[in-house]
């Protein structure tokens, strides 16, 4: 944490890292290890770089979150006063935004064009697909929205695309050859709409300053003087090329110092490589660049540094570096094994509780990382049981999400038709033609007739598609509806899902956002399987309830607690990527398992596992104190319980370093867990004294109906392992079993069988 105070600043800072902050003049890279510092020095260059009679807004300080401009900002309020609110410090999207408010009418676009976020792009792609006559089906708009990005990303206009035969093979292999037309029709229409999309921030103001190279590009020469960049190792080839035109490359380059670790490059995938800094230090060489090289690690404790070392050292290609830290030992990383996702979820907050009493941690101190946003929702739901203060960054929180609320909403219209606000979100989601003024018209009856939009849904005036449209809508919901009696939950909400067209049209989403949503509803699903697999045991008069209402019900009340937006102690949950940059007391890793994390998507090559244990790297060295990483044995990913082997990576952290002593497997013995004899009761073995255990392979495990289950039958229940059933009493539909489960503590249970799952053994 900082501590300085003005006029100190220089002393509070080590010889090298003095010197980058000092040497003002030239460029300069400095390469360095998480935790180094090189924030602070960026930062501190800046309040130097001030205090030596440069203006504020002569600076231009480019970072990759708004949240870490505004912290930079904040640490330059307290060396320099309010004068920092003048740096131009902020996002590459913002900084440049700010530009091109300015300059838009040089190259055609009014001052107060509009910015397109990701649903306006898909749609207006939607809409030229429909014009072009060509199948949404085959032509996924996310998948061409990509496509189209990645080609503004690399400056491939237009025209360079028509024309480029590799591109238009690659097109023509998957499908789409028309892409170079929906990609030209898509600029043209944007500039007609005075709109400018992600892309278009970085990819206009390249072309702005390359078309007017003596007023504009001269005029932002001469009124920059001193340039930074921080998370270097992550800029993409057109951020790189604008920072270079302005900085005035080609002739006598204005001072610029980057900072970066290559280590922590993770947005391989967005076309930033590990190439970056070495690009840049050829680059400059000609300009007498300094280089320099932070060793010391001030933020985290010996065994959190050394263990990252090592297993950063698994890694091919690397700009060698030595971290060490003064900080003393300090705990030992702990590793929680849990038997499932469920689990694990509370074994983290319990750890949370336990840290928090045991060393007076805040909630700010603490984050849980997560590879998949879909992963939050666990943690969320155990931080609201315990009344612990949380907020999600880097997404919404899960059931905020658009695809999550999506489902939600048809599932809150079968179990109430009345539902009003269900009815208008998905009425015509996934598209099925009813368009908006026919939403209208039948809201407008509603409100005349005083009856509901679902009573009046098939009485508006409209054309034959949209009536037919409207009547198997309506018989959708009134069919499932009728199904809430004779089917559970998961059921129902695997049918809807099916049913509506949701999955499908997320599953022809083949990008990266598109894979997280398709994600995000399988979460939904997966919660939705747990709770209606919810221990079967009785041990009270209440009997469980599997249904859609009830699990509707529990949820409802999920979503209405109030996130308490004003509250400033919370609980951090983030997704690796969102976490570079930041430092917290107490890190949990969560969710190592092989297929996970490393993710199952890049696991094909050598450079995916390298940038996997990378963004691993990135995650375990945020921690200041307190290391902890989990992972679940079983998971419910894709509608199934699943077996996961812990993650290859907990493998490479050495021993010394882990406070525990259990043994743990990881993915590099995978040959010898698929080989395991599949025969029942091949039980896992119980590894650690606190957790309960799995006791039958659910791979493997089928449950007998329960009308077959009689007294004096040997059984294997998934948790409690085998048992004999002792009697059974109750009526028909209420048959309870005592079964004596050999293996556990207490081992008489009274099991309902109606919802038990029981295999027959004997
Ligand atoms: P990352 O690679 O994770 O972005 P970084 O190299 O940018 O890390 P900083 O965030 O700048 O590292 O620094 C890590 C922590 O160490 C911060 O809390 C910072 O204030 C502190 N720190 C850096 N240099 C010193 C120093 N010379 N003396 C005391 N504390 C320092
Ligand atoms: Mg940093």
């Amino acid at each position: 944490m900082e501590t300085n105070t003005p006029g100190n600043y220089l002393n509070s800072l080590n010889d090298v890292q003095r010197q980058a902050v000092t040497t003002i003049d030239g460029p300069v890279l400095v390469v360095a290890g998480p935790g180094s510092g090189k924030t602070r020095v960026l930062t501190y260059r800046i309040a130097h770089i001030i205090q030596q009679g440069t203006a504020p807004w002569a600076i231009m300080a480019l970072t990759f979150t708004n949240k870490a401009a505004r912290e930079m900002k904040e640490r330059i309020g307290k060396v320099v006063g309010p004068q920092a609110d003048k740096v131009w410090a902020g996002t590459f999207h913002s900084i440049f935004a700010r530009i091109l408010r300015v300059e838009a009418e040089k190259i055609g676009y009014p001052s107060n064009f509009t910015i397109y976020d990701t649903d306006d792009t898909k749609s207006l792609i939607g809409t030229i697909l429909q014009e072009m006559h060509l199948d949404r089906n085959v032509y996924n708009p996310n998948t061409v929205r990509s496509r189209i990005s990645s080609a503004k990303s690399n400056l491939i206009t237009p025209r360079l695309y028509a024309q480029n035969e590799e591109l238009r093979n690659q097109d023509r292999m998957a499908k789409m050859p028309q892409i170079y037309d929906i990609y030209e029709k898509y600029v043209v229409r944007c500039k007609r709409a005075g709109a400018m999309d992600f892309d278009d921030l970085l990819y206009r103001l390249y072309e702005l300053l390359q078309t007017n190279p003596d007023n504009i590009l001269e005029k932002y020469r001469s009124r920059f003087t001193h340039f930074l960049v921080d998370e270097f190792q992550d800029t993409n080839h057109l951020q790189y090329s604008i920072i270079r035109k302005l900085v005035n490359f080609d002739n006598s380059p204005r001072n610029i110092c980057v900072v970066g670790d290559d280590a922590q490059s993770i947005y391989a995938f967005r076309g930033a490589t590990i190439q970056n800094i070495l690009d840049f230090e050829a680059d400059f060489k000609p300009f007498n660049i300094r280089v320099f090289k932070l060793e010391q690690n001030y933020r985290s404790t010996d065994h959190i540094v050394q263990a990252a070392n090592v297993l950063i050292q698994n890694n091919s290609r690397q700009i060698p570096k030595k971290i060490w830290s003064d900080k003393g030992e300090g705990h030992k990383i702990k590793v929680l094994e849990a038997i499932t996702d469920n689990e694990e979820g509370k074994r983290v907050i319990d750890t949370i509780v336990e840290q928090k009493n045991r060393f007076h941690l805040s909630n700010s101190d603490i984050v849980v990382l997560y590879r998949t946003n879909s992963q939050s929702r666990i943690f969320e739901e155990y931080l609201r049981r315990f009344n612990l203060a949380y907020k999600v960054y880097g997404g919404q929180s899960f059931y905020q999400r658009k695809e999550v609320k999506d489902l939600i909403a048809y599932l809150r219209l079968v179990v109430n038709m009345k539902d009003e606000e269900a009815l208008r979100r998905v009425i015509n989601y996934p598209k099925r033609g009813i368009g908006q003024t026919t939403v209208e018209k039948i809201g407008e009856l509603a409100a005349a007739t005083n009856r509901t939009m679902w009573e009046c849904l098939l009485e508006v005036q409209a054309g034959a598609r949209t009536a037919n449209a409207l009547t198997g809508f309506k018989e959708m919901i009134v069919k499932a509806n009728a199904q809430l009696d004779t089917s559970d939950a998961y059921e129902l909400a695997v049918h809807m899902a099916k049913q509506s067209g949701l999955l499908d049209d997320l599953k022809a989403d083949t990008s990266i956002e598109g894979l997280s949503r398709k994600e995000n509803v399988d979460g939904l699903l997966d919660a939705i399987k747990s709770f209606v697999d919810e221990d079967t045991v009785i041990d009270t008069q209440t009997l469980p309830d599997k249904s859609l209402a009830t699990y509707l019900q529990n949820i409802a009340l999920l979503t209405d607690a109030d996130e308490n937006a004003d509250q400033r102690d919370f609980i951090t949950l983030m997704s690796i990527h969102s976490a570079k940059g930041l430092e917290f007391k107490s890190v949990f890793v969560t969710g190592l398992e092989e297929k996970l994390f490393p993710s199952y998507l890049s696991m094909e090559n050598a450079e995916g596992m390298d940038e996997e244990r990378r963004l691993f790297y990135v995650a375990v060295t945020r921690a200041e104190q307190f290391l902890t990483l989990s992972y679940a044995k079983n998971r419910y990913r894709f509608g199934q319980m699943r077996i996961n082997d812990p993650s290859r990576f907990l493998g490479e952290i050495p021993r010394q370093h882990l406070e525990s002593t259990a043994y743990i497997r990881t993915g590099g013995e995978e040959a010898a867990v698929s080989t395991m004899s599949r025969v029942m009761g091949n039980f896992q073995k119980r590894t650690s004294a606190s957790s309960p255990v799995l006791r039958a392979d659910p791979k493997d495990f089928k449950p007998s109906a329960s009308e077959n289950i009689q007294a004096g039958m040997k059984v294997l229940h998934l948790k409690f392992g085998e048992g004999k059933v002792i009697s059974i009493d109750g009526g028909k539909d209420n048959r309870i079993a005592t079964i004596h489960f050999q293996d556990i503590d207490a081992p008489e249970r009274r099991i309902m069988l109606k919802f038990a799952k029981l295999q027959i053994l004997e």
